[in-house]
């Protein structure tokens, strides 16, 4: 029981979706294929996008985004959204003046 590989029914295509592969949505809460690595092909069913007025991550599964009241994306989600974040361990930046 203590091994049991944490997984995740996508909410958008119903099938399984690893921790790793997948990403919380911001707005439903659940959870959705994201493939969030450049060097692993995945399955996406919705997006990650830099809001940039608060300048954070802002998750969405295409159910929210097909909805009419959902927040749209800003213009440039065509732009490349593999940032490299894993959900639940954000990167720090040190940054150096
Ligand atoms: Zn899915
Ligand atoms: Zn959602």
């Amino acid at each position: 029981m203590a091994d049991v590989v944490a997984e995740f029914t996508c909410v958008v295509c119903a099938e399984s979706a690893d921790v790793k592969m997948s990403a919380e949505c911001n707005w439903c809460d659940g959870r959705y294929h994201l493939n969030q690595r450049n060097d692993v092909d995945g399955k996406d069913c919705g997006q990650v996008w830099i809001d940039e007025q608060y300048l954070a991550l802002q998750f969405a599964c295409n159910n929210c985004l097909a909805a009419d009241d959902a927040p749209i994306p800003p213009s440039d989600v065509s732009k490349p959204k593999r940032i490299g974040v894993e959900p639940g361990r954000p990167r720090r930046y040190k940054r150096r003046a």
